[in-house]
């Protein structure tokens, strides 16, 4: 495996190393209206607008914009094309004067949203989840639903809300039919959650009519954000039947400011946990896409659980041939998110409702206090690393965000 650059400085076990080399948008400080692209490697961002400007100028208009978006359409040729050529700059002794003036320290830029938001899914794909999620919504059913095990089930989110890591979030008000009350009231929603999911960015688009196979995952989705999908329990509770998730989801979905390409999760690749049920022809793809993704998710600093995303029932490939089986067509840009992350125990379910059941057994935190729900001023930050060559880790960075309080009426 090819290691950075003596001259860098960077540990091996970095986690934005020469194997991650994960993609972002940012400004720096003195030039906050001048959007670029970037690389993280180690603690620096490497200013990748400039650097193609300067030295592979055949591929530079696709980060001229400062967002991703040219570059995710561009599809998997220029992916693979760019991503050598910046291994090279940081692996190769002889290309320091190249770059070596383009490298910015992280802590002096600002990181934005890295591309624009088409159109946004989210997917219901651990088992988990979902069983204990029926539990406690439905505690007189079945925990799944018949249709469970036999597609992904997801719904369209609103992608206009897709906020970038750092952004703060308000509480929001709605409909909500306390326990035992038989008229619905209206205000600040009092079970406030956060569900840490894995995100999927598509960027080879394709035809409307046409489905996308799964096993062309690879040549339309470009790579993987984490997702903090905000739940509203009280609202999402009263108004999700008879047509799923509405206003509970739609006020604001955290995203990490880095997309890590699917280039970088290789070593990570592992079969999904096996299926007990009969899949229809599409759903049975050609290769695996199960990742070896270790999430962990703090509340005010404190961890609190760590997700395994090897557990999810429903890979990636398959939730994409799902969304497209009836010829609906991808946009570039397109998120699609993997559900809540939740493993097999107490200690990687990945949401508030399961972690403090419901708000009957509040998760204790070390300053004495405990969380049945969020509370305003409370943060909650995912992180995750994939599994790398050789036991190394590889990071997929943060989503952070902290929660102020309602809008007064
Ligand atoms: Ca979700």
């Amino acid at each position: 495996m090819a290691q950075t650059a003596e001259w860098l400085g960077i540990p091996p076990e970095h986690p934005f190393g020469l194997a991650a080399l994960p993609y972002g948008s940012y400004t720096a400080a003195h030039h906050a209206d001048e959007y670029r692209v970037g690389v993280a490697i180690g603690d620096c961002v490497l200013d990748l607008t400039t650097a193609t400007d300067r030295v592979m100028p055949g591929r530079a208009h696709l980060f001229r914009s400062g967002s991703l978006d040219e570059f995710l359409a561009a599809g998997d040729g220029a992916w693979s094309g760019v991503r050598a050529e910046i291994t090279r700059w940081l692996s190769d002794e002889t290309c320091r004067p190249v770059i070596e003036d383009l490298l910015v320290p992280a802590e002096n830029v600002s990181l934005r949203l890295p591309f624009t938001v088409a159109d946004y899914v989210d997917f219901y794909a651990s088992e988990h989840h979902a069983s204990n999620i029926g539990r406690i919504f439905r505690p007189d059913s079945e925990p799944l639903t018949p249709n469970w095990k036999h597609l992904p089930i997801g719904y369209h989110g609103r992608a206009g809300t897709v906020v970038v890591s750092g952004t703060d979030v308000r509480r929001p008000c709605g409909q909500m039919r306390p326990p035992g009350a038989d008229r619905p009231t209206y205000g600040p929603c009092v079970r406030l959650d956060f569900e840490a999911e894995l995100g999927f960015v598509v960027g080879a688009p394709s035809h409307l009519g046409e489905p996308v196979p799964a096993g062309r995952f690879a040549e339309h989705v470009f790579g993987v954000c984490l997702v903090n999908d905000w739940s509203a329990r009280d609202i999402q509770a009263w108004e999700y039947v008879p047509l799923g998730p509405f206003l509970g989801k739609s006020f604001a979905t955290t995203i990490a400011p880095w997309i890590l390409p699917l280039a970088a999760l290789e070593h990570a690749r592992v079969r999904p946990p096996s299926r007990d049920a009969e899949l229809i022809g599409y759903l049975t793809e050609s290769s695996d896409w199960g990742l070896d993704i270790d999430f962990e998710v703090r509340l005010n600093g404190h961890v609190i659980t760590r997700p395994p995303y090897s557990a999810m029932y429903w890979s990636p490939a398959q939730m994409l041939a799902h969304m497209t089986v009836n010829g609906a067509s991808l946009r570039t840009g397109d998120l699609y998110a993997s559900g809540t992350v939740s493993g097999p125990d107490r200690t990687g379910q990945g949401s508030l409702i399961e972690l403090g059941w419901g708000g009957a057994e509040p998760v204790p935190l070390p300053d004495g206090s405990s969380r049945g729900w969020l509370q305003d001023g409370d943060e909650i930050t995912i992180t995750a690393t994939a599994a790398g060559e050789g036991g190394a880790r590889i990071g997929l960075g943060s989503a952070t965000g902290c929660i102020l309080p309602a809008t007064p009426e």
